[in-house]
């Protein structure tokens, strides 16, 4: 079987573009959620099986920076109130290192979006007005008011009331956009009004005026996003961009700018890709303190690689559901060392394809130990050295996180300082294992060989292996279960479990 954006690539290569424009698009209007990141991989799948099928291949990614500002982000300082309405990129920037506020937030992403191996060729949409390439198609717009006001009429059952003109002129009194409305176009000018109450969120001023909807070098206006999404489709060659499923259902925003697309602009609807969510699961999440849902957040979570490995295992017309609190990260980790086995050993070609799609920078394979077994390790003391030396300490790292931040009561322990409560519970018959084990660590032991000979003197004294080991996690953890034990005695100062178990012995 192969992976689907291979399938996808040989169909494409059979249609014979001198050139594939794969494309996706992103309005930075605040932090990046990390579900943004599902189509930028999707489209980086298609763009590198494109390549790999040798079609030749752009990736380019639009953010839409001149949207207005619709919405106010919870972190934001009150004083961007008054942005409100004005395109986002003429707003200040929130933080240092960016020019405005629409680039702060882009940069984000995209630092995020490079580092899991997708680097799309970065277009501003702002820059595609600026540089008069949307002129052509603001006048085919204007000039076909009434076939778009009729596309739009039929789609969504409802008459529209004239006059109508899909632009909107950035204002030039009190500089929103979101506020204007045209009543005129005489083939060289549009006639406009900046609406007081146009919408609920912001306020326009009462300009009226007269003005070219054309930019040269600044930009003057917009056309409304389902007019605009097929004009930068037409602008900038693109012949693939997917969408999630929301846009793409029947009806929905996509719907309309295929037929604006074909019947206005008549450019041919790039192939569309309609992918579906990318959920994140519990409550837990949205209540929680300090744990959030950006892109950059994803970073914390996960290697780079595993980012990827997370969006490509899935496809792309399934839901993903990521919950960090749930049992995603540790099974996220487990799958990614079955599908590097499969690579290895070329057992399961599709698994191993994934793992291949998810390498940055080159193959790299990952440890052999479990994520889980080093969510153990990683709580045991004086572990550092061992950590190293096996080569675990990039694992390790997100396993600490992960035992600190989101593991379950169960997965967590940490050795208690002075006996616990719960060894006053303890059978005679464990009270006499821990006294023999404490006399047995005398001598100098290999984990391996001391997990099985405390086994079997538990067996000879017979207990069944949980009373075994229980009674090990019950006098240094207070719990009935932990990690391996051996592992864990060893993993302490002898004269400390030796005292422990003597204590708890008596
Ligand atoms: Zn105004």
């Amino acid at each position: 079987m192969k992976y689907w954006s291979d399938t996808l690539a040989e169909k494409l290569k059979e249609r014979h573009l001198p050139l594939e424009g794969v494309d996706d698009m992103k309005t930075p209007s605040g932090r990046v959620h990390m579900g943004a990141l599902r189509g930028l991989v999707i489209h980086d799948l298609v763009y590198k099986s494109l390549q790999q099928a040798d079609v030749p291949t752009r990736y380019t990614y639009v953010y839409d920076d001149h949207d207005p500002m619709d919405g106010f982000p919870v972190y934001l300082p009150e004083e961007f109130k008054q942005y409100m309405g004005m395109p986002l990129y003429q707003i200040p920037s929130p933080g240092p290192g960016a020019e405005n506020f629409a680039q702060y937030f882009a940069n984000e992403f995209t630092e995020v979006f490079n580092k899991i191996g997708c680097h799309p060729e970065i277009i501003w949409a702002s820059k595609l007005y600026e540089d008069g390439k949307m002129n052509d198609l603001i006048r085919v717009a204007l000039d076909h008011a009434d076939d778009i006001r009729e596309i739009y009429e039929k789609m969504y059952k409802k008459e529209i009331a004239k006059p109508w003109y899909p632009y909107q002129p950035y204002c030039p009194q009190c500089k929103k956009v979101a506020t204007t409305t045209v009543t005129d176009w005489d083939g060289e000018q549009i006639t406009f009004t900046c609406e007081v109450n146009k919408v609920n969120w912001t306020q326009g001023c009462g300009y009226t005026g007269k003005m070219s909807p054309f930019s040269h070098g600044t930009v003057v206006g917009k056309l409304p996003w389902k007019i605009e999404w097929p004009a930068v489709w037409k602008v900038i060659g693109v012949t693939v961009e997917g969408a999630g499923k929301d846009h793409m259902s029947a009806g929905g925003s996509h719907d309309v700018a295929k037929q604006i697309s074909e019947k206005v602009f008549h450019y041919e609807t790039p192939y569309p890709i309609a992918y579906e969510w990318f959920n994140i699961g519990g409550k837990k999440m949205s209540s929680s303190k300090g744990v959030g849902t950006s892109a950059a957040e994803m970073l914390e979570l996960l290697p780079p690689e595993l980012v990827r490995f997370l969006m490509v295992r899935t496809d792309y017309n399934k839901a993903i559901n990521f919950d960090p609190f749930g049992d995603t990260i540790p099974a996220l980790f487990d799958e990614y060392q079955r599908a590097a086995q499969a690579y290895t050993d070329k057992s399961d070609e599709l698994l191993a394809r994934m793992f291949e799609l998810s390498q940055i920078n080159g193959v790299h394979m990952p440890p052999k130990l479990r994520f889980s077994v080093i969510a153990q390790l990683v709580q045991m003391p004086n572990m550092k050295d061992y950590i190293a030396s096996e080569g675990l300490e990039s694992w390790a790292h997100y396993a600490r996180n992960w035992v600190e931040k989101y593991a379950p009561e169960d997965e967590k322990f940490s050795i208690q300082e002075s006996l616990p409560e719960a060894a006053k519970n303890l059978t005679t018959t464990q009270k006499e294992l821990l006294a023999r084990i404490a006399k047995e660590l005398d001598t100098d032991w290999e984990a391996e060989k001391l997990q099985f000979e405390i086994y079997e003197w538990g067996k000879a004294m017979g207990m069944s292996g949980k009373e075994v080991f229980s009674a090990i996690y019950t006098a240094l953890i207070g719990k009935d279960h932990g990690p391996k034990a051996a592992w864990l005695i060893l993993s302490l100062e002898k004269n400390f479990v030796q005292k422990r178990f003597e204590e708890a012995a008596k």
